[in-house]
């Protein structure tokens, strides 16, 4: 008969697992890398606390954590009374709950966002493409209207984005769409199939192009990493499951117009675009500043928003949070 436990030799924080069984009157205890036997005399067997694991502890120092109270009291019968036995079988009932709802927890926290990723990675560019356009024209229809920048003013920046050294030749924007928008003010969105969309607002506010270009690189480092499709998937466990056994994206694209503007990135995701961004401005002899510059706008921006009658609900700081956390890394690179 073995017991499973946890062995530290006190020197060190290092855990090793080990198995421990009666010899005589010994306690043999034996691991891969650890192997003692020690008189039962002299060893200090605590009582199991709460859901804590049972303690040994030994003479010199060292200890042994024992999370399997049952076996361990058939080892040692006699450690335990009938009623601690009972106690302790509650114990793992409740601690059995905590599991199963840790690991469903935990499928929820990482292994969605890996299997959006995953998913999001095999999406063929052209079912993509095609997402993009109906995304676009669902947008179109409610919250965004013709762009009022001429045609000069549009190949300009599609030129100025077009000219840019980028450190991966493969990751270019699907698109440049230039909309206006009364209720998303001063925007640029990326959408789920790589298309970066922005609003003349934005345009309008910046100082110059370089302050534009930052902002769509930023854009760019979400198209880059897929995190508009990702946040997109991930939004949607269910479609996300259709999707992944039956190929069906319906769900998806009935859902995706929505989720594009109430979308907000994770700190990482922000942190992965805004290196992006700054990596790429240098590359190509502006300074990741400039983005710095055109957030500290666009929080001026949203205050005066916030300040007058309209909502501040759907512009661009809250699908793209933290911005004071992102002003300041931008201005220490
Ligand atoms: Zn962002």
């Amino acid at each position: 008969m073995r017991v499973a436990a946890v062995y530290y030799d006190g020197r060190n924080a290092k855990a090793h697992p080990v198995t421990l069984c009666l010899e005589g009157d010994k306690l043999l205890l034996q691991g891969k890398d650890v192997v003692r036997r020690d008189a039962l005399a002299g060893l200090d067997i605590q009582p199991p606390l709460g859901s804590t694991p049972r303690v040994v502890l030994f003479a010199d120092g060292a200890r042994c954590e024992v999370a399997d109270n049952r076996g361990f009291a058939e080892l040692f019968p006699g450690t335990d009374s009938r009623v601690a036995a009972l106690e302790n079988s509650w114990r793992w009932s409740g601690l059995a709950l905590l599991l199963v709802l840790a690991t469903a927890g935990a499928g929820y926290l990482w292994g969605l966002p890996y299997a959006a990723q995953n998913l999001a990675e095999r999406i063929p560019a052209e079912l993509a493409a095609g997402l993009d356009r109906e995304v676009l024209a669902d947008l179109d229809g409610k919250v965004l209207q013709p762009s009022g920048l001429n045609q000069d003013r549009r190949r300009g920046l599609e030129a100025k984005l077009a000219a840019l050294v980028l450190p991966d030749p493969a990751v270019r924007p699907a698109g440049l769409e230039f909309r206006a928008s009364a209720e998303l003010g001063a925007n640029a969105f990326a959408l789920p199939g790589g298309s970066v969309v922005v609003l003349d607002a934005l345009v309008e506010l910046a100082e110059d192009d370089a302050e534009i270009v930052a902002v769509l690189l930023h854009e760019l480092g979400h198209v880059a990493g897929r995190h508009a499709l990702r946040q997109m998937l991930q939004a949607s466990a269910v479609g996300l499951a259709m999707a992944w056994y039956l190929g069906d994206f319906s769900n998806l694209l009935a859902a995706a117009p929505a989720l594009v503007l109430e979308a907000r990135y994770s700190r990482e995701f922000e942190r992965d675009a805004d290196n992006f961004a700054a990596e790429t401005l240098r590359a190509n002899g502006l300074s990741a500043g400039r983005l710095a510059d055109m957030l500290l706008k666009l929080e001026t921006a949203r205050q005066s928003r916030l300040d007058g009658k309209f909502g501040a609900g759907l512009d661009y700081l809250s699908s793209h949070p933290n911005s004071e956390e992102r002003i300041q890394r931008l201005r220490s690179q």
